[in-house]
């Protein structure tokens, strides 16, 4: 990316979005749950829609690439971090409910939408309590969970479309799949999104995220840093079985080890490269392909330059 080309888009964007927060090098580290990950060139937090769109566009005017950040709570960020800009969709969190309808921003936790619904006595999202994803992040994705999918709850979808026009998209055209919807193939950054909840009995609702919480702390390496799931679930297997039975549990690259409590997880003992999660990661694939023959696609998403 030419230097001048870059400075000339950090000014017009100060001076059209003066209320975004801008750093220079941020270390994505900071911003990932793997905390493994290199400087970005410009890191945005872009106050609301507004700045997003602005930002959007003059990337677009100046030819700079971007990456929409949630919660960073499925990535793996290359050691050299990311050229371009990421926009963090943090500031963009507003959450209202009415009725059954729950509208939040992007960058809403999950976690905390999932709480906020218990309160309102409203059921159908308990299955969410613990992914700690933003709700762009979990559309995105189609995240899930014990039985609960996005897809599920999800009724709309307000999207900045790559040609910069704003749509509600319904959530039957989401083209939802197993971890998986539109916004992969076609692009397109969540602003916000309308779930569809029930009334629920608010007793049944806390013992259910209760039991889940409880299901997650006994069997994933919650303790350590990861990007959860290293692998998606292959149909008919489980990831985390065929990667112990090729006997890969507590595996090693470094500080990078297949979690010895669920060894569908990598993560991170402290101080992980990811050039040393990806050189586990493509070992794990080859010994599973050669014990099983299955091949493992990645879930987590590999970002920037390694
Ligand atoms: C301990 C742990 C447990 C987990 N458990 C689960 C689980 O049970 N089920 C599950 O499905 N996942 C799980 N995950 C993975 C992760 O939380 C989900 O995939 C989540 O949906 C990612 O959301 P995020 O906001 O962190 O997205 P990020 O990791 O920031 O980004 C993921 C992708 O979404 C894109 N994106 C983010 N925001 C937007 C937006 N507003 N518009 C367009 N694109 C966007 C990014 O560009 C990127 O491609 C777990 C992770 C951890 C660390």
């Amino acid at each position: 990316m030419d230097r001048e080309v870059f400075f000339r888009f950090l000014q017009s964007f100060s001076e059209a979005a003066p209320e975004a927060e801008l750093r220079l090098g941020e270390p994505m580290r900071e911003h990932t749950s793997f905390h493994i990950g290199g400087g970005a060139d410009l890191f945005v937090l872009p106050s609301g829609e507004e700045d997003l769109r602005t930002g959007l566009r003059l990337c677009r005017a100046y030819d700079i690439p971007f990456f929409l950040l949630g919660n960073g709570t499925n990535l793996l960020v290359g050691d050299r971090g990311i050229r371009g800009v990421v926009f963090s969709m943090s500031r963009l969190s507003q959450v209202s409910i009415n009725g059954t309808r729950i509208r939040a921003g992007a960058g809403a936790p999950l976690i905390g939408l999932a709480r906020q619904a218990a309160q309102a006595q409203l059921t159908g999202l308990e299955f969410a309590g613990g992914i700690p994803g933003s709700l762009g992040g979990a559309v995105m994705m189609n995240a899930g969970a014990y039985g609960g999918e996005m897809s599920r709850v999800v009724r709309s979808v307000r999207i900045l479309e790559e040609d910069d026009t704003v749509r509600e998209v319904p959530g039957e055209e989401m083209a939802f799949g197993y971890r998986t919807s539109r916004l992969m193939t076609q692009g397109g950054a969540v602003l916000s999104a309308v779930l569809e909840l029930a009334p629920g009995d608010p007793e049944a609702i806390r013992a259910r995220m209760r039991e889940l919480a409880l299901q997650r702390q006994a069997k994933q390496p919650l303790e350590h840093y990861s990007a959860g799931s290293t692998f998606k679930r292959p149909e008919g297997y489980f990831a985390g079985k065929l990667i112990q039975d090729a006997g890969l549990k507590g595996y090693a690259v470094g500080p990078a080890q297949v979690s010895e409590k669920h060894a569908g997880f990598v993560i991170n003992r402290g101080g992980a490269t990811a050039a040393q999660v990806l050189e586990l990661m493509e070992t794990v694939r080859a010994r599973v392909k050669e014990q099983s023959g299955v091949t493992l696609e990645p879930e987590v998403r590999l970002v920037g330059e390694f």
